[in-house]
């Protein structure tokens, strides 16, 4: 069985976020991974259904981010940070755990990282690692039963 590899820009098109105004769950969406600044900048919005707090991303100030391995691009955060990679604002779905911070950016993102544990639990015995963006911490079958617990719990929030 092979081994689905989350790759985090898969999951931007709408992103749990905590509204910055209330701190309630809002969401960024319009994200594409392979989308050119002018076309975030077309496209990104963020938006709360409890205060109605919107705003568009070309209306927003921008910086130049540092990337690595040229993966960033312009005005957009480098990914896996534990905010959104274009407003920046808090992940909704986000938790520490025993062994470090935990965080999706949105259900079906947690989904996936819940299905990729328990994969890697599996494949500890057919020793048939494949790449994972998880950290090593996350791919560590003794952790696994913990972690998914964390995921239920989170995914409830
Ligand atoms: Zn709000």
């Amino acid at each position: 069985m092979s081994i689905y590899s989350i790759q985090d820009e898969d999951f931007i098109a709408e992103m749990a976020v905590v509204c910055p105004k209330c701190q309630a769950m809002a969401a960024v969406f319009g994200g594409q991974a392979a989308a050119t600044a002018a076309e975030n900048e077309a496209q990104l919005r963020f938006f709360c259904v409890s205060c109605n707090f919107a705003l568009r991303y070309k209306n927003t100030p921008k910086f130049k981010a540092h990337s690595k391995a040229g993966r960033g691009k312009d005005g957009v955060v480098e990914a896996n940070l534990v905010c959104d990679p274009f407003f920046g604002f808090d992940l909704w779905y986000c938790t520490d755990t025993a062994y470090g911070l935990l965080w999706a950016y949105n259900r079906d993102h947690l989904r996936a990282i819940q299905y990729e544990i328990e994969q890697l639990r599996l494949a500890q015995h057919q020793n048939t690692q494949g790449g994972t963006a998880l950290p090593l911490w996350a791919q560590n079958p003794k952790n696994s039963d913990y972690l998914i617990q964390v995921l239920e719990k989170l995914v409830l929030k």
